[in-house]
């Protein structure tokens, strides 16, 4: 399906030109550092943590378009939603990255992160579209910086 896959290419520009929620965020609680020293890609994410729920989040950094775009997208699902949650959807997407197979159930919880699906063709790239994740895992998880390998 051509048309589909370029449709998908389109949103990946379109996040990595207009990356959503960039810049510092004042008073962030939790923040990591990720680095994929494969691509040369950086990835710090800063939020704010209100309980369980990830109430604010922006990221700055510098990479190739998959991973500014998976960045990008990265915030805008995990914003206002609580960490299990988050931790539920990167599992989804890590699984659709890397050739998994996806349940109905799965899939349908992938909205416009299903745009990454073609990355699996491209092993190299998974750590550019996976960075982000990992960076926002470490994160939460208080480790301040992640190096993917
Ligand atoms: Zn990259």
């Amino acid at each position: 399906m051509p048309e589909v896959r370029e449709l998908y290419q389109e949103l990946i520009v379109e996040h990595s030109k207009k990356p959503r929620n960039f810049g510092k965020l004042e008073g962030a609680d939790h923040e990591a550092v990720g680095y994929n020293p494969l691509c040369g890609d950086k990835v710090t994410v800063h939020l704010k943590l209100e309980g369980d729920v990830v109430r604010e989040i922006r990221w700055e950094g510098s990479g190739c378009a998959i991973s500014t775009a998976s960045a990008s997208l990265m915030t805008e699902r995990s914003k206002n939603k609580p960490r299990a949650e988050t931790e539920a959807l990167f599992a989804i997407f890590h699984k659709l990255v890397t050739g998994g197979t996806l349940s109905e159930e799965e899939s349908s919880q992938l909205g416009k992160l299903a745009v990454f699906s073609g990355v699996k063709e491209f092993p190299v790239r998974v750590k550019c579209a996976t960075l982000a994740w990992h960076t926002l895992r470490a994160a939460l998880e208080g480790t301040k910086s992640v190096t993917t390998d």
